[in-house]
């Protein structure tokens, strides 16, 4: 179950959602595309992703060995899980991503460093031992599944650009072709994933939380396609395919 900090840890997680996902439908978060001058000092973007993912990183993998359960059969798969996507996006998505001379505002960078200390440290705590049935695999499965769109999406993103290149253009391939953001959608597949196997206070709480930051931006990722390209595809959606 983890320790009491940690389920406190959660719930602050989670009531970061709820004030969240309505607050996002009217500010969208100044990092990315949408990007805009008035949200104070900013840094050089790669910088800021590693600097903001390496606590889900390290902090999880310290309460993973930490946690009474480390070594048990589904301790390890689930711990591993999280260390492979963490792992990815902190060292790898980073060092690949195309962001020359771009900069993320030090604020979105210092909230997710808040956020991810909460969560990292909650997720490697709270898990464990459980039986080896249908909501573990399952919810594994989904989880990989997840990881697999969110990758590929975001490789099919990073295709778009030369070295050096900073623009947009429409992207095609996989599940681009129907939805404005794939990588949000994988993302969101893995982490229900990751809460059906796991069953903690925490990892319900990090689906709640990637729902509550990811769903609206997918919305305004979509306008600002329609927007920005007159032959945007009209029968692309935002999230999830055929549905919204
Ligand atoms: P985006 O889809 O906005 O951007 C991903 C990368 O692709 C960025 O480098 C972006 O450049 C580039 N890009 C995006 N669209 C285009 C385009 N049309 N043409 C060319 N390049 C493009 O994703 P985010 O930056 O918001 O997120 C990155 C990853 O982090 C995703 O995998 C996402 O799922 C994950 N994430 C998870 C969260 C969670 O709560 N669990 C929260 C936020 C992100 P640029 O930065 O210059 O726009």
């Amino acid at each position: 179950m983890g320790s009491a900090m940690s389920q406190w840890f959660s719930w602050l997680v989670l009531a970061f959602a709820v004030i969240v996902f309505p607050t996002l439908f009217f500010v969208v978060a100044p990092y990315g595309r949408h990007a805009r001058a008035g949200w104070g000092p900013s840094m050089p973007a790669k910088l800021g992703w590693v600097l903001m993912e390496a606590p889900s990183f390290f902090l999880f993998a310290i309460a993973w060995w930490l946690n009474p359960a480390f070594g048990t059969l589904t301790v390890s798969l689930l711990g591993a899980a999280y260390l492979l996507h963490y792992g990815q996006r902190t060292f790898i998505y980073t060092a690949r991503m195309r962001a020359d001379g771009k900069v993320k505002p030090v604020l979105t960078v210092a909230m997710a460093i808040v956020f991810n200390v909460l969560n990292g440290w909650g997720n490697g705590s709270q898990l464990m031992d459980r039986p080896i049935d249908f909501a573990l695999i399952a919810g594994l499965a989904l989880f990989f599944l997840g990881f697999g769109i969110n990758v590929h999406s975001d490789a099919v993103l990073r295709s778009l650009r030369a070295p050096g290149e900073g623009g947009y253009k429409v992207p095609t391939g996989g599940l681009h072709h129907f939805v404005a953001s794939p990588n949000y959608f994988g993302e969101v597949i893995e982490w229900l994933g990751f809460a059906i196997a796991a069953q903690t206070l925490a990892g319900w709480a990090f689906f709640a939380f990637t729902c509550a930051n990811l769903v609206p931006r997918a919305r305004s990722n979509w306008a600002w396609y329609r927007k920005q390209f007159a032959d945007y595809p009209a029968s692309r959606r935002a999230l999830i395919p055929f549905v919204w």
